[in-house]
């Protein structure tokens, strides 16, 4: 650990650093954590790259598995999603997310249709995407012009078996190798807007707040590019630090930590 000010707020990763993974059994000492912060009055909320939750089912799902959240402590790339193809005035969407959330992408609104008449293509974690499905979105980036929203870009995910999945990022990938007309957007982590949402959110300066996470490439960068005190815990997607010798020393985050529990050991005592 360095020595600097005590953070006074903190964003947190859901999957690797709450919980571990999809079956969204509470890491050790998680609900505690978070209710130590409260009492210490740091606010906090959770920065998160879900896309098979609605926002209001992913709050339900953490509650039911013992945190006591609210939907207000969410920042999460599904609600900035909406936000992002409102203001484009894309209304017509290919989903190749998860199947599961096409109802709530209806409530909010949009049609789900097919490539042949849809404004934009639109990316989430999907354990069942084929590439039959992949192939959806060829007329739509070729022929249409239709814009490539990538909700986030991890290259893979834990599923509920703990299982290494390809994520949305693979498919961002390929899909934006095409170059279709359209505008390619990533709406989640790495991308700077959720996190100076999450700041608006907490009411701190980026310097002030420190940023949890069990993925150093992906969530943290960002995080300490715009200036937060970074942290990187060891319950999720890495159980040691190995993944730092794949990046430069300069983005290495600032704490390295087994889990949430010891960071709030060492800092909130
Ligand atoms: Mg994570």
């Amino acid at each position: 650990m360095t020595s600097r000010a005590p953070a006074k707020a903190w964003l947190i990763d859901i999957e690797g650093v709450l919980v571990r993974d999809k079956a969204y059994v509470p890491l050790p000492g998680a609900v505690e954590t978070l209710a130590r912060l409260d009492a210490a009055g740091i606010p906090f909320c959770l920065v998160s790259n879900n896309t098979t939750h609605s926002p209001d089912g992913l709050v339900a799902d953490l509650n039911g598995a013992g945190f006591s959240l609210t939907l207000d402590r969410l920042v999460g790339a599904v609600e900035l999603g909406a936000t992002w193809l409102r203001q484009r005035g894309r209304t017509r969407v290919l989903w190749l997310g998860a199947p599961r959330m096409a109802d709530h992408w209806r409530g909010q609104g949009f049609e789900l249709t097919d490539g042949t008449d849809c404004e934009a293509v639109m990316l989430g974690a999907n354990p069942e995407l084929s590439v039959d499905d992949l192939d959806q979105a060829l007329p739509a980036l070729l022929d249409r012009g239709a814009d490539l929203v990538c909700l986030h870009r991890n290259l893979f995910y834990l599923d509920a078996a703990g299982h290494r999945r390809l994520g949305p990022g693979a498919w961002a990938a390929a899909l934006e190798a095409l170059q279709g007309a359209g505008q390619v957007v990533t709406i989640g982590k790495p991308s700077p807007g959720i996190y100076e949402q999450a700041l608006k959110r907490v009411g701190v300066d980026a310097r002030d707040a420190l940023f949890i996470s069990d993925d150093p490439v992906a969530d943290l960068v960002t995080a300490g590019h715009l200036g937060m005190t970074t942290a990187f815990v060891l319950s999720g997607k890495y159980s040691d630090h190995g993944v730092l010798g794949r990046m430069t020393e300069d983005d290495w985050p600032a704490i390295v930590c087994a889990g949430l529990s010891d960071l709030a050991d060492e800092t909130l005592s």
